[in-house]
């Protein structure tokens, strides 16, 4: 069934002029029929240069809108047309412009998990791997971050010169993860190194061996001697971190799972390319304005 419904998808693939991008939060078989995993990061970059008319993207809204946003002349379509992200949806563009008044000497940096409202309203958008380097790229001292407090923290943190003021928000299933999980985890397994997404509470980040993206998860656990790991973010790096390190042991805490990112099989891929559906459309004037600070983000990310 699976080898039949993956056939098929390459078939559709070529006939439509399709490339499928995928997250590595996504389902095994997800992130099999891809033909690029990675990071929010890695996929805008991708997105923005794909030479194909279609983009099949195997993740949550924001981020086929950001390739919408970044490709306006090609075919955009989010296979599970439901798959939102909690966290993105804790801001929203008229609290920002009130916030925006409070401190009218602010840079706007929202994180890419934001809406295409939000992002038409920000200066520059970030990533967790590209955070640090575009907040020290900006002039500015004081920035308004949105919407993940957990990032923002960690970043500050980074910056002491900067004056970060955060929105409340955060990432439902990487903010749930408690101490003693991660204790229980160190008993379990002596002598594994604990890898944490900087969406983690404070709490957890101050247990960590190491602190970054997906993608900089993956690569540490790749390029690093030892030889287990406890991954605290979405349980989908598993699948990646295993594939290349096969002679390595990773573990993650259980509930680390992203119900959205879990929403895309391969029947919803095979649907979305087979009538073409779930076509991602965005409001020329706010797509403009989010395409600034996208932009924003490449250049000042680099
Ligand atoms: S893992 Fe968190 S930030 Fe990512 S899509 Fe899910 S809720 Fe949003």
């Amino acid at each position: 069934m699976i080898q039949d419904l993956t056939t098929e998808i390459l078939r559709l693939k070529e006939e439509k002029d399709a490339v499928i991008l995928a997250h590595y939060y996504q389902v095994p078989e997800v992130q099999e029929i891809a033909d690029y995993v990675g990071d929010s990061y890695y996929l805008s970059k991708i997105a923005k240069d794909a030479k194909q008319n279609t983009i099949v993207f195997c993740g949550v809204r924001f981020m086929a809108e950001s390739a919408k946003i970044l490709s306006p002349n090609k075919t955009v379509l989010l296979p599970a047309a439901e798959a939102g992200c909690p966290m993105a949806n804790m801001a929203s563009a008229s609290a920002l412009l009130k916030m925006k008044e409070e401190y009218p000497n602010a840079k706007v940096v929202c994180y890419i998990n934001s809406t295409t409202e939000v992002k038409a309203v920000s200066d520059v958008c970030c990533t967790s791997s590209n955070a640090l380097n575009i907040i020290n790229n900006i002039e500015e001292e004081e920035i308004i971050f949105l919407p993940d407090k957990n990032l923002g923290g960690h970043i500050q943190k980074l910056v002491p010169h900067k004056k970060m003021i955060l929105w409340d928000g955060c990432c439902v299933t990487h903010n749930k993860i408690y101490k003693k999980q991660i204790e229980a985890l160190k008993e379990f397994y002596p002598g594994a190194k604990v890898l944490v997404h900087p969406e983690c509470t404070e709490e957890i980040r101050d247990m960590a061996d190491f602190i970054g993206s997906t993608g900089e998860i993956i690569k540490f656990g790749t390029e690093d001697s030892s030889d287990k790991f406890i991954i605290v973010t979405e349980i989908g790096v598993l699948h990646e971190l295993e594939k290349r390190n096969p002679n390595k042991k990773f573990y993650a805490p259980d509930n680390m799972v992203c119900p959205n990112m879990k929403k895309t099989g391969l029947e919803d891929v095979y649907n979305a390319l087979k009538e073409m559906k779930n076509v991602i459309t965005i409001d020329e004037d706010i797509r403009v304005k989010a395409y600034n600070a996208l932009n924003n983000m490449h250049l000042l990310g680099r």
